[in-house]
């Protein structure tokens, strides 16, 4: 009998999906370039499943049943290319070639130009809840060729995790590039959620000067409310872990952060569109100054340690500061996916795709790392009305940014006259206070721009569209600039 799926790239992510796959019933064909651990996976973990193994691609595609379909989970960039050059002479017209990996949006859209052009089909799929969520069932958000959907879509959801009311959390993105670029955002917005978390256990840290296990429980009653995600619930978890000598791990781990690239990349596209996506980026830009650890020691040493004294709290006090911080973190994350929608929406525009916004918050309500009781809000926000502009003009959010602007505000102050950093939090607060201005200062930025580049400007007073140019100086012509951009 031949299988019904083959997958390429044994490593952590692949191994779990090939074991989620047969679980749910799939025969699965496999290979890996190192093939000493595709045989330790077979006689491991594969060990009396029906998981076939190909030592080359021609084994492999000889395994498959028609049409056949073939996942590749291996390192993202130029190996995705490599494997599909050296499988498209072994294919034929029909077959789909699948890639789960955490690709660059423009390469999966190239791709499937690619494989359409020779009658192919091609997916490329956001694959998100890490190792747990591989083997259990993930969040996955496939895009590309749309006429391919129907003959993956039952294996999709077959593996896929469950929201609450039991639907899959997957479903068709749209075409192109569209599933990656809905996992980027996915991954960016993650950043967002991370951060927010991260600054809340600062002021809980340096403001209220609060012990591992006292944060850890204030993280599992945020946990038991609105904020109830994967995310507060592994801090909790983190915040308790002690190291070998007792103490917290979490104050021995170096405070310089890591990244990937799927949040650079959210940001210089939202650079690209004219979205402002403030919270992720400020998210972004944080991991990259705490990786800068001896230049800000050298700086601490001129400008000083800004942490305050612990100061003196009783516990009313304490509790009052905590549950303004509560809320704003909430008013910031849902500030935060806010801004992610409407990134998404401008790329579909850019990008010519039809996305269903509401399924997008589905997707992500189960198996991902930001999974959250929350998105079942979002989910129904767009359900209610499928044209909502933004998620912040929805009755339900509206209606709770208005009950907790009061604590954010409170709370960026607070951390502002400690001297603590708060990049998410503040950003997010100006950024929301903007969005609903009905009238910004940049009525003197095009004033600016018109006197010293003859810009031109659009009036208050006068239809959209007609420009005018002062002579503000009495010297300047009255001719205006049409392509110096400033
Ligand atoms: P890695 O990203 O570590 O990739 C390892 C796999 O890629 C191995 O099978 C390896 O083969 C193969 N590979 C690497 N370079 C080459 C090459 N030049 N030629 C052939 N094969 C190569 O594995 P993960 O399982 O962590 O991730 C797989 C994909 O899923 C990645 O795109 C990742 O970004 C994405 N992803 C990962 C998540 C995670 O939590 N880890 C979560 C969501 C998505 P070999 O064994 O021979 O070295």
């Amino acid at each position: 009998r031949k299988a019904d799926i083959g997958l390429i790239g044994l490593a952590v992510m692949g191994q779990n999906l090939v074991l989620n796959m047969n679980d749910r019933g799939y025969s699965v064909a496999v290979h890996n370039r190192t093939v000493s651990k595709m045989t330790d996976f077979l006689q491991g973990p594969a060990a009396d499943r029906s998981i076939l193994g190909a030592e080359t691609l021609e084994e492999l595609v000889e395994h498959l049943s028609s049409p056949r379909k073939i996942m590749i989970m291996v390192k993202a960039g130029e190996t995705v290319d490599t494997y599909i050059e050296r499988l498209l002479p072994l294919l034929e017209k029909g077959d789909i070639i699948i890639d789960g990996g955490n690709s660059h949006y423009p390469d999966t859209e190239r791709r499937t130009t690619l494989l359409e052009s020779k009658g192919l089909f091609y997916i490329g799929t956001g694959v998100s809840g890490g190792e747990e969520g591989a083997r259990r069932g993930p969040s996955i958000m496939p895009g590309g060729s749309s006429q391919a959907w129907p003959a993956v879509k039952t294996l999709f959801q077959k593996i896929a995790a469950k929201a609450a009311d039991g639907t899959p959390c997957c479903d068709w993105v749209g075409t192109g590039g569209s599933g990656h670029y809905v996992k980027m955002v996915h991954n960016a917005i993650e950043y967002g959620d991370m951060q927010l978390i991260s600054e809340a256990y600062h002021i809980m840290k340096n403001l209220l000067g609060m012990s591992c296990d006292e944060m850890a429980r204030c993280f599992d009653s945020w946990n038991r409310g609105r904020l109830e995600s994967y995310l507060i619930e592994i801090t909790a978890a983190i915040l308790r872990t002690r190291d070998e000598d007792g103490s917290p791990l979490v104050e021995k781990i170096l405070d310089a952060a890591g990244q990937k690239g799927t949040g650079k990349w959210t940001v210089v596209d939202a650079a690209h569109l004219g979205v402002p996506v403030t919270l992720i980026a400020e998210a972004v830009f944080a991991r990259s100054l705490s990786a800068r650890t001896d230049e800000r020691q050298r700086a601490a040493a001129i400008l000083g340690d800004t942490a305050p004294a612990l100061p003196d709290l009783n516990d009313s006090e304490k509790a009052r500061i905590l549950e303004d911080l509560e809320a704003a973190v909430y008013a910031a994350k849902i500030t935060s996916y806010a801004q992610g929608f409407m990134l998404i929406r401008e790329a579909a525009r850019e990008y010519s795709w039809e996305i269903d916004y509401g399924a997008v918050a589905g997707m992500w309500r189960g198996g991902c790392i930001i999974r959250s009781a929350f998105l079942e809000d979002i989910t129904a926000a767009f359900a209610e009305n499928r044209e909502l502009e933004n998620l912040l003009q929805a009755p339900f959010f509206s209606g709770i940014m208005a009950e907790t602007l009061p604590s954010w505000r409170r709370t960026a102050l607070r951390a502002i006259e400690a001297g603590l950093p708060i990049p998410a939090l503040s950003s997010a607060l100006s950024f929301f206070e903007g969005y609903r201005s009905e009238r910004l200062p940049a009525n003197l930025l095009q004033a600016q721009r018109d006197y010293f580049g003859a810009h031109t400007y659009e009036r208050v007073d006068r239809p959209r569209g007609e420009v005018f140019h002062t002579n503000w100086t009495g010297t300047g012509g009255d001719v205006a600039s049409g392509t110096y951009n400033a």
